[in-house]
């Protein structure tokens, strides 16, 4: 059994086996085996070799008939490393001698060999090594099984294990075969944090090392609240959480809002709380768990994993169906925010040293209006209902935002001339993420209908800490009071200007944030669906009166940590009876 440490992205426990996905460059688990296994693991080895043949003879085929006999040739230095008797052998010797798993013993052999082919001063040698471990890392795919087609006729529900996921990845996965995510890198809001917590599924990222522990299909035990995971339980170690997992169940359940409850404080502040969404999927998610409409549309996943762009009609189509769905409610359609950790695939994105401060966003959509004017026009049509609003993100200033507003102009424009019918009062928002636009809010509200308040951006930029990188993830405070004076600062420019504000962060679904951020005078509250029951819980327990009580207190401490406590005390002191189990959910 081996616990590892990581960071808590996804509340929640997962007991099952674990379903390796892997790049190229994976990580090889080493394991100690008992004198029963060697031949299991033997057997495993020529099980992936003789599949390793047939994927090549068909690729061989492929290309004879594609490209013609020279070019497949090529191939038959591969299937020549597979018949090896040499490197066969030496791999064998090693699962005998060393009592290792066949992932190791293979992938030390194909080592071995590469390294002394490419030590020779000889051409013919060094792409002999090349063959050698190209052909040496898919016999360790098949070994691994890190193949994701598999994982759609899999019959038991498993934890994805994984050096990282892109949001491309997690787009493309069956959800529903999915019961736990566990990382070697990334922060609480990563997009796999930010997918696994609107799904539900409970995620640890930020593990490290866990690839290399994990052997595919093995026991795990993901528990998302704490971030641990276990490799290989004990027995009792199982049932341990599974009696944790029975006790969170029993608090779900005494958290039980009604539906159609519009969520108010004690003392009369209706709070609007809605729903963040990336995918088709969640869409039934929005009345299951009670949200008013959705705050924050993240389009962009429509344009993920594929190799062409989605036409005006697929996009249509897609927001439409949102916004006929969920009438009258209102849906915020945030403008695709692709670049950072989301990449459309070449050549529309070049590879960027900084992404996260590089050609993300609004500022792609704008050097690019051939892509963008094609979804704003999908969203314009979509409109029609009436319940539709805009949001661009990542602004950073006012000419960025007058930019945006120009182009939405002359698709309204050309829509027009079309005898196409659309909202002509449709509402636009600015997403103040950028510390820059936070800093100019005033500027920014007399020109746009609301904010929403992007602190999973805004915390990275402000404290200048990379939001998927867990090597800094202790660093990422959302209630550092930099940040908070930033917030503090926008509701009070959107507040004179008359326009609302809201948040869309992760930020806006922790209990203690949700409380602080009332109490700041913020008119709406965005999150992960699962997370609504519990914040209109909170709503509907306290008094406006103390929130801002707390806000005030807080806004002059100097550490996050103080912060925190304080929250954490107050809330505690307000809260009766059961409501206190809220402070824990
Ligand atoms: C944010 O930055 O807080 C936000 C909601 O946008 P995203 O997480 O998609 O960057
Ligand atoms: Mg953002």
């Amino acid at each position: 059994m081996l616990k590892l440490k990581g960071i808590a992205a996804s509340q929640g426990i997962a007991i099952g086996r674990a379903y390796c996905l892997g790049e190229d460059e994976f990580s090889i688990p080493k394991r100690k085996i008992s004198y029963e296994e060697i031949s299991r693991e033997i057997y495993r080895m020529e099980e992936a070799l003789i599949d390793t043949r047939k994927e090549i003879v068909t690729i061989q085929d492929k290309i004879s008939k594609e490209l013609g006999f020279s070019e497949a040739k090529i191939f038959e230095a591969h299937l020549l490393v597979l018949e090896d008797r040499v490197l066969i052998e030496d791999v064998i010797k090693q699962i005998k001698s060393k009592k290792v798993n066949v992932e190791f013993a293979f992938s030390r052999s194909i080592k071995k060999y590469t390294d002394a082919l490419l030590n020779f001063d000889d051409e013919y040698l060094k792409e002999r090594a090349i063959d050698i471990k190209d052909i040496g890392k898919r016999v360790l795919r098949k070994l691994l099984k890190r193949d994701t087609d598999r994982i759609y006729n899999i019959k038991e529900k498993v934890i994805i294990v994984t050096h990282d996921l892109s949001p491309a990845d997690t787009a493309v996965l069956p959800k529903d075969k999915i019961i736990g995510f566990a990382t070697d890198i990334g922060g609480s809001t990563s997009h796999t944090a930010i997918i696994a917590r609107t799904l539900g599924i409970p995620a640890v990222v930020g593990l490290d090392v866990l690839t290399k522990h994990t052997v595919c299909n093995e026991m795990l035990i993901v528990d998302g609240s704490e971030g641990v995971v276990v490799v290989r339980p004990l027995e009792r170690t199982i049932k341990s959480y599974q009696k944790k997992l029975e006790q969170i169940r029993k608090i779900e359940e005494a958290i039980h809002v009604p539906r159609a409850f519009k969520p108010k404080t004690v003392d009369g502040k209706e709070v609007i709380v809605s729903a963040n969404i990336e995918l088709p999927e969640e869409l039934p998610l929005i009345k299951h768990f009670g949200a008013e409409g959705v705050g924050l549309y993240r389009t962009e996943y429509i344009f993920l994993g594929r190799n062409k762009l989605p036409s005006e009609e697929e996009q249509f189509k897609a927001y439409f169906n949102v916004a006929k769905t969920l009438k009258p409610s209102s849906v915020i359609i945030r403008t695709m925010d692709v670049g950072g950790d989301k990449f459309l695939s070449r050549p529309e994105m070049p590879h960027e040293f900084t992404p996260f401060l590089g050609w993300r966003a609004i500022r792609f959509c704008l050097a690019r209006p051939d892509i963008f004017k094609v979804q704003l026009r999908a969203i314009l049509r979509a409109s029609v209902e009436k319940n539709i609003q805009i949001m661009f993100p990542m602004i950073s200033g006012i000419s960025e935002l007058r930019e945006a507003k120009r182009l939405l102009d002359e698709c309204r424009g050309e829509l027009k001339k079309e005898g196409r019918y659309f909202d002509n009062d449709i509402k636009i928002g600015v997403m103040i993420e950028v510390p820059s636009a936070a800093l100019t809010a005033d500027a920014l509200a007399k020109e746009c209908d609301f904010f929403s308040i992007g602190t999973n951006d805004l915390i990275q930029y402000s404290l200048a800490v990379d939001r998927a990188n867990e090597k800094v993830a202790y660093l990422y405070e959302p209630a550092h009071p930099a940040v908070l004076r930033l917030i503090k600062d926008v509701i009070s420019s959107a507040h004179k200007n008359n326009i609302w504000v809201g948040m869309c962060g992760e930020m806006a679904g922790e209990i203690i944030f949700a409380f602080l951020l009332l109490g700041l005078g913020l008119d709406e509250l965005s999150m992960p669906p699962p997370r609504i029951p519990k914040i209109k819980e909170l709503i509907r327990k306290i008094r406006l009166s103390d929130a801002k009580d707390a806000a005030s207190k807080v806004i002059d401490f100097s550490t996050s940590a103080e912060i925190e406590r304080y929250l954490q005390d107050y809330l505690r002191n307000i809260l009766k009876g059961d409501s206190r189990q809220l402070l824990g959910a």
